[in-house]
């Protein structure tokens, strides 16, 4: 059994994390290092290590993915300026090798939470 991703560790409730949002497949919370004003990350539960290792059954996770951060994008308030981003292995800026959207805006969020 391979160790618990830091994210899988977040999921599960072993390291806190200030959660946004969570459904069957993913969570959502915001980065503890905000590259920006709004800055979240969106999370499979499963724990994929790159995006390059995902597997045709995993298209169903990969496509609810984008249409959640979609969605959070609007329950943020930023639907129309925000930035979605995969670092995909080290050389390209991965350092948690679980799969992971960055949710980027330049607009601050409102703290109202979300109502997906
Ligand atoms: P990446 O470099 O693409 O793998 O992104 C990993 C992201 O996880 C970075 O933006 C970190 O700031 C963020 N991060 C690391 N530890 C935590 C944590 N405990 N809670 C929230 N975000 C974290």
């Amino acid at each position: 059994m391979p160790e618990a991703t830091l994210f899988t560790k977040i999921i599960n409730g072993d390291i806190p994390a200030d959660k946004l949002y969570e459904d069957e497949h993913c969570i959502c919370i915001k980065d503890i290092s905000p590259q920006a004003p709004a800055h979240v990350l969106l999370i499979p539960r499963k724990p994929i290590p790159r995006l390059v290792d995902a597997s045709p059954e995993d298209h169903e996770i990969l496509g609810h993915l984008l249409l959640t951060a979609g969605e959070i994008a609007r329950q943020l308030g930023v639907e129309d300026a925000f930035r979605l981003l995969i670092n995909n292995g080290a050389d390209a800026g991965q350092t948690v090798f679980h799969l992971h959207l960055h949710i980027l805006a330049n607009k601050k969020f409102t703290e109202q939470g979300l109502a997906l």
